[in-house]
């Protein structure tokens, strides 16, 4: 399996980024990242995907579309539309039928931010999800930095902390997404998640000065998905976006926050009667079935199955165990930064039936 780094979810001058597609794509081949998906609020941007190259580097940029009813009060269920190919926002006021409208034409659709707390402090109001009957979506945003600002900024001094210093923002995905997602996995539902910058490098005036918050080259350096693709990149744009939607689809991913320590490098496998499962892969459970994970530095470990702890390791880079039940497996793990303990790297599950 081939590894690359892919960052979604960013807002650019086409809704309420700050940043044009140039400049963008420039942050993101500073930041040595192989692909970024683009997704502004209610429009889908035609004619602008493909290879952008700076400096003998190049990154690939592709199109999807963060999607929401703008009549609705309060605003709520936010949802990242990818490789559908069509302006869906008509759908918007129906959340189902917008679900069923991303499939119908082929594309993925992963719930953003379900989980968020407003930030009464500057009058952002929490976007969550709501409605929770909807069903055959692709699978959740399962950890958004600007959502996290959200939560960890309680007070004015830790907003202002972290609005100059956005390393101190991240320690983990929301614990609701969290629960949620282990719930849904433990009825034997398949659901991909994936991480998000929601990334808008807002501008503000302060006096003479202007100041903007998170540019683009900071979300590049911390949360990003690591997709294993079934073979490199080619260059050509049509196939190499099939190849990492399918890789989003199907969960062939984990999530890293590259910015304590880079997380390339990890690996998730499951081996049973001599077959190798991959993150986002099923397998049987037979005799000899056994986890294995390797880090690319020591860290704690956790061994997930439908939400129960399996086993728990500290300070080490490998992690083998032997499995004797079915059920949803996914890894997480944490690392010290910036004195505080943070979440470092969360796999899609493998499914062991
Ligand atoms: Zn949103
Ligand atoms: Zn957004």
């Amino acid at each position: 399996m081939k590894e690359i780094t892919c960052n979604i979810h960013l807002h650019s001058t086409y809704s309420d980024g700050f940043g044009t597609y140039s400049s963008i794509s420039a942050a993101a081949i500073a930041a040595n990242l192989d692909v970024i998906i683009l997704t502004d609020h209610n429009v889908w941007v035609k004619g602008l995907e493909g290879y952008y190259e700076n400096a003998g580097k190049r990154v690939l940029v592709l199109t999807g579309e963060e999607i929401h009813n703008q009549d609705r009060y309060p605003q709520k269920n936010h949802m990242l539309v990818l490789g559908a190919e069509a302006e869906l926002a008509t759908f918007a006021s129906q959340p189902q039928d917008l679900i069923n409208a991303v499939r119908q034409h082929g594309g993925l659709s992963f719930l953003a931010h379900p989980d968020e707390m407003a930030l009464k402090l500057v009058n952002e109001t929490d976007i969550t999800w709501v409605d929770w009957n909807a069903n055959g979506y692709t699978g959740f945003e399962l950890w958004n930095q600007f959502s996290e600002l959200k939560t960890v900024s309680r007070t004015p001094i830790n907003l202002l902390r972290n609005v100059f210093f956005p390393q101190y923002i991240a320690t983990g995905p929301a614990v609701e997404t969290l629960t949620r997602w282990d719930k849904f996995l433990s009825t034997g539902q398949h659901l991909a998640v994936i991480c998000g910058a929601d990334a808008h490098a807002l501008r503000y005036h302060l006096g003479p000065f202007i100041k903007t918050i998170f540019p683009y080259r900071f979300h590049f350096s911390a949360l990003n998905n690591h997709l294993l693709l079934a073979e490199a990149l080619s260059g050509e744009l049509e196939h190499d976006k099939q190849l990492i939607y399918a890789a989003l689809r199907k969960g062939s991913s984990f999530i890293g926050y590259d910015l304590p320590a880079k997380t390339t490098g990890f690996s998730f496998t499951i081996t049973s009667d001599e077959t190798v499962a991959n993150m986002g892969d099923t397998i049987e459970l037979s005799r000899g079935a056994t986890a294995q994970i390797h880090l690319p530095y020591p860290a704690e470990i956790r061994l997930i199955q439908n939400g129960e702890e399996v086993i728990h390791q500290f300070g080490k880079d490998r992690l083998s165990n032997s499995l004797v039940k079915p059920g949803a497996y996914r890894v997480e793990c944490y690392c010290e930064y910036l004195g505080q303990k943070r979440g470092w790297i969360f796999s899609n599950p493998i499914y062991v039936i």
